[in-house]
């Protein structure tokens, strides 16, 4: 079975038809790069794995029960509802033809293409486990929604376990919460479990006091919060510290089980720590897309995976093709929403220019991104504020931080909805997402099993079919077998 080639389906002459875009990804460079193009004469299509624009910076309070999946991840059509030129698109892209100018996507088990005249593409990072991919079924990242529903149902159920066991250490095995990563991400985990542990639920179990949990973060550098600098890393972990929050640095992470970790010290030695929780924090690793990209283009990508841009983000040779956000590699740009918003919005100004103006690619100024500073939560009414040498932390920085959130949650109803949220945690240490599912804690394995056997079956009816068939011609007709469906085209 062959696909219909894309251009039998929508042969259109080049001057009846608008320039068209296309975006790959609803995060923070897809999203606003699509919206820059609002009233230009432009054709956009966005498309995007995932329904929803996801503001990651707030995941862990999903995965910590403050707010609701809905408040930090609303449906991107909904967004981009009242922009004319522009059309969202749910499928997963796993081929990009540079020559032909398609790329070719699924949404379940249907295939397509969509073609382009430029291309922005902004596809993200996932977690990276150094090499170690099988650490990921015992430590869990956070980089989507799914992460975060399966991480809440996997801290609830620890208590939950500890609850009921007569068994003393394994008891303590389920109240011990490992996250491995002291960067921002780790710090606010860290942070949310131990103040659920001991704020959110005290009292509400009866044979196991929440408060004895054990928190531990962890990390090979001999730092928290590396890029805030000694001042405000310091900070953050004396805050840690004071909430009962076990920081282990210079720690090593060497393996991954059911049971726990295991840690290498600076001296050499081994050392292992039971936890049934554990969540890794500690590095990305850029979209595949970036390698299939510089394949074809001959651009490099760096050990996270991110392609080495030009000045004006595009790919050297290809100046309709920009590559924004966390899977660009730049000047050392740090992998921060902001410079995937300054990065999508500039891109999308480059092609207008070109369209409306006749810019061509050597008058475009280079990409100039404006650092706008970073913040992290610590805990409640405490955050580290880093804006050039301006350093704050504390209640302060927590206000700046509870502003500047608001300001960029997408959406007015979004940010009434977090306000009230926020307003209960604050004022009450009251959570009111604490839902948790079993099917969230195992559908993440479920459905790479059903994967697996998805892509054994379609293997072997292919095997089976080519088997049955009469040698017809040279050995390239193969060339037609199906496009690879949803399950066996993941990343
Ligand atoms: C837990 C967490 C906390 C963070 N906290 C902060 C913070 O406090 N401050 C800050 O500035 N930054 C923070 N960041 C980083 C920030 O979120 C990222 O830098 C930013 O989201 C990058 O934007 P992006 O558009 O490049 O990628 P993303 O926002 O990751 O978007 C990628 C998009 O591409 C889609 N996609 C991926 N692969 C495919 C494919 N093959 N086909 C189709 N679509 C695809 C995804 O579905 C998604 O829509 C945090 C990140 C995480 C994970």
């Amino acid at each position: 079975m062959t696909e219909p080639a894309f251009d039998q389906v929508t042969e259109t002459a080049p001057a009846a038809r608008r320039h068209r875009v296309v975006i790959i990804g609803s995060g923070f460079g897809g999203l606003f790069a699509a919206q820059e193009f609002d009233g230009t004469d432009v054709d956009v299509t966005l498309v995007a794995r995932t329904g929803h624009h996801l503001f990651q910076p707030l995941l862990y309070q999903v995965a910590t029960g403050i707010l609701s999946v809905g408040e930090i991840a609303p449906p991107t059509r909904l967004i981009l509802r009242d922009q004319e030129n522009a059309t969202c698109v749910l499928g997963d892209v796993d081929r990009i033809d540079v020559e032909a100018k398609k790329l070719h996507a699924t949404a379940g088990h249907i295939g397509f293409d969509i073609e382009y005249d430029s291309l922005i593409v902004a596809a993200g990072a996932n977690q990276s486990y150094f090499g170690n991919d099988h650490f990921e079924r015992w430590a869990p990242g956070m980089k989507t929604v799914d992460d975060a529903l399966e991480l809440r149902s996997r801290i609830l159920g620890c208590f939950e376990q500890a609850e009921v066991t007569d068994d003393e250490e394994e008891r303590r095995r389920l109240l011990t919460f490992i996250i491995v990563g002291a960067g921002p991400t780790g710090v606010e985990m860290a942070g949310q479990v131990a103040e659920l542990a001991q704020h959110t639920l005290k009292g509400s179990f009866r044979h196991i006091d929440p408060a004895s949990a054990r928190v531990i973060l962890l990390d090979a550098a001999p730092a928290v919060l590396p890029p805030f600098g000694n001042k405000l890393g310091n900070a953050a972990r004396a805050r840690l510290e004071e909430m009962g929050v076990e920081i282990q640095l210079n720690a090593m992470v060497t393996d991954v089980d059911y049971h726990g970790i295991e840690v290498k010290d600076p001296d050499g030695s081994v050392r292992r720590i039971d936890g049934s929780c554990k969540i890794w924090s500690a590095g990305v690793q850029a979209s595949p897309l970036g390698k299939m990209l510089a394949d074809q283009t001959g651009a490099e990508v760096d050990r996270a995976g991110r392609v080495l841009v030009q000045k004006d983000l595009s790919l050297a040779g290809h100046p309709d093709i920009f590559v924004v956000g966390d899977m660009m590699a730049l000047d050392n740009l740090p992998g921060v929403a902001q410079v995937a918003i300054q990065g999508g919005k500039y891109a999308a100004r480059q092609i207008i220019a070109g369209v409306e103006k006749g810019q061509t690619p050597d008058q475009r100024k280079p990409f100039k991104y404006f650092d706008k500073g970073s913040m992290a939560t610590v805990s409640r009414y405490s955050a580290v504020v880093k804006v050039g040498n301006f350093e704050l932390a504390g209640f302060l920085a927590w206000v700046m931080w509870l502003v500047v959130h608001l300001a960029y949650l997408i959406g007015f109803k979004n940010r009434l909805t977090a306000l009230f949220s926020w307003g209960m945690h604050v004022g009450g240490d009251h959570r009111s997402q604490l839902t948790s599912t079993k099917q969230w804690v195992y559908a993440r394995q479920a459905i790479e099993r059903v994967q697996a056997d998805e892509a054994a079956a379609l293997r072997s009816a292919m095997e089976a079919a080519s088997a049955s068939e009469p040698v017809q011609g040279p050995p390239e007709d193969a060339g037609d077998a199906p496009a690879p469906s949803a399950s066996t085209a993941r990343d």
